[in-house]
């Protein structure tokens, strides 16, 4: 078993939270060990809670065309969430949970060193982009120990909303480019605030 294998092992059956009292399936992420993009959500919703699966549902559906607007696929990517367990009733994650689950994403950015991670939401932006404003810096992407972070909308917000439907599609588009260019891209400095966000 590979040590990705292992730890979605360990994820499914953690208790480090409360959200495992209410979870289904815990949801660890799915894709490739050989990536250069990573998807990191927010965390499980219904449908993911029940298959065990990241972006199943209507979300989902809309990052798959949204991916494929740019000739990538699912099968090309990794993608996951911050927290590995739903909120109940899709509630927004405590910054507790966060915390406690943490590690995991933690260890699959190791195991897997991406090129590029997109953030998609405000949860999932907070790790590399504390205190900053998603919609100041949407597709706008920055280099942080050599890993290039992209933050966008949430697909999920920007299914019902014409405008974001229109911004995510556009900074999507910018996602080629980004990875043409990732070595001329210069090393700005971590967040200093990265390890003690309020979000943490
Ligand atoms: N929304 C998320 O943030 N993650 C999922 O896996 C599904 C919907
Ligand atoms: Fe464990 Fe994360 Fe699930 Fe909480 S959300 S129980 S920390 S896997």
């Amino acid at each position: 078993m590979s040590e990705l294998t292992e730890l979605a092992v360990e994820i499914s059956e953690c208790t480090k939270c409360l959200l495992h009292k209410s979870r289904v399936k815990a949801v660890p992420g799915e894709g490739p060990e050989q990536i250069d993009v990573m998807f990191v959500g927010e965390g499980p919703g219904f449908h993911e809670n029940q298959q065990g699966r990241p972006f199943v549902g209507a979300a989902g559906v809309f990052l798959g065309e949204l991916l494929q607007s740019i000739g990538l696929s699912r099968d090309k990517v990794f993608i996951t969430n911050v927290v590995k367990c739903r909120p109940p009733g899709n509630r927004d994650p405590l910054p507790e949970e966060i915390k406690a689950c943490r590690a995991y994403l933690d260890r699959q950015i190791e195991l897997l060193r991406p090129k590029v991670i997109v953030t998609l939401g405000r949860y999932s932006m907070a790790r590399a982009f504390p205190n900053e404003r998603i919609s100041r810096i949407h597709g706008q992407p920055k280099k942080i120990e050599g890993i290039v972070f992209v933050p966008m909308y949430h697909p999920a917000a920007a299914l019902h909303q014409p405008s974001l439907r229109h911004t995510i599609e556009e900074d999507f588009k910018k996602l080629p480019e980004i990875l043409r260019k990732l070595d001329e891209m210069q090393d700005e400095e971590p967040p200093e605030q990265a390890q003690q966000l309020s979000l943490f």
